[in-house]
């Protein structure tokens, strides 16, 4: 097995960039691993807030020798090896991850849900993401995601009843809600939550800091919206920590450091009755088509990390009418453009 790997840099979309202060690139790294002519392909996305980059994730993809097996198919004794070559680095782990499942995949003729034994279940809705900007900017962003029938807006900054009333001056569509550990005032967060009652809410991610269990508990108790662990979740070692203060997990693949993990994290998930949000970084439809193949058992998608690039270099699955349609291609399901 031969792994490649190269640095890539995503430009986002300018209607996603209108206030100035957002980051209008994500550096990436693709993973390439090549087996009896098949090529399969991986891909870590590196939001800053997770610590990794473009370089930290080429230094330990140089140390990862596929040369020593000889068999695709040992998957597990592969990701085990590369896993424990060092700590954290997951989103690097994912792209190795994606890759040999994808090649897997392909020299099998199935797609990675197949190989999951997972059922192909109806397309499922995902969200679309409303970042942070000014009143102004949030209408018009909302007004051009009308093919979306659920949005997810970013709040914690001290606007939030201003951001969604604005929105739904403009639409009725449920809305989940991502404060990003921002809230840091109980009082406003049950006042707050209060009023949102009946605002149409699906969920709010990661309300307060990761620290904040008996807060987290608290409002849990108190609403009946459910409330998602983000930040506070990455592997299934976190889910013992979270299981008791949240109502569910957002499972990421570059949180998880791939599908296997994430299939994993799933199981346990269902086990203990927590719900399951299936999310992305930004990220090329490489990142977005492998975690499509795990759609089925999530309870609700936010899989629109490649609606917000403009020099996306694969196509796989799709977002139609804001319904995630799961590419039929084996393994991810992608091909290069
Ligand atoms: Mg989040």
């Amino acid at each position: 097995m031969i792994l490649k790997y190269y640095p890539y840099t995503l430009q986002l979309k300018e209607v996603f960039t209108l206030s100035s202060n957002s980051r209008s690139t994500t550096p990436i790294v693709l993973t390439e691993i090549e087996h009896d002519g098949i090529t399969g392909y991986g891909e870590a996305s590196l939001p800053p807030y997770l610590g990794e980059t473009q370089e930290s994730v080429i230094k330990f993809l140089s140390k990862i020798n596929l040369n020593q097996f000889k068999d695709p198919f040992d998957l597990d004794e592969i990701l085990n090896y590369v896993d424990a070559i060092d700590e954290d680095n997951n989103a690097a782990k994912a792209s190795i991850d994606i890759a040999l499942h994808d090649l897997t995949g392909k020299m099998k003729n199935i797609s990675c849900r197949e190989m999951f034994n997972l059922k192909e279940g109806k397309s499922k809705l995902t969200s679309f993401t409303i970042g942070i900007d000014s009143i102004n900017n949030i209408k018009r962003k909302v007004e051009n995601a009308s093919e979306f029938k659920i949005l997810k807006v970013k709040l914690g900054r001290g606007d939030d009843k201003e951001i969604i009333s604005a929105i739904r001056e403009t639409t009725n569509v449920p809305i989940s809600i991502d404060v990003n550990q921002g809230w840091r005032d109980t009082n406003y967060a049950y006042e707050f939550t209060d009023w949102l009652t009946d605002k149409n809410i699906l969920f709010i991610e990661q309300p307060f800091p990761v620290d904040w269990f008996d807060e987290t508990a608290q409002l849990k108790e108190r609403i009946l919206i459910p409330i998602i662990a983000d930040e506070a979740v990455k592997t299934n070692k976190d889910i013992n920590n979270v299981k008791d203060y949240y109502s569910g997990i957002n499972i990421k693949l570059m949180k998880s450091g791939g599908l296997r993990e994430a299939y994993k994290m799933m199981i346990i998930a269902k086990q203990l009755g927590l719900k399951i949000l299936l999310g992305c970084m930004t990220e090329t439809s490489c990142g977005i088509s492998a975690a499509s193949q795990l759609s089925s058992p999530a309870d609700w998608l936010d899989l629109d990390g490649a609606l917000l690039i403009n020099n996306d270099i694969f196509e796989g699955t799709k977002i139609v009418n804001g319904e995630v349609v799961v590419s039929n291609l084996p393994g991810i399901g992608v091909n290069k453009i």
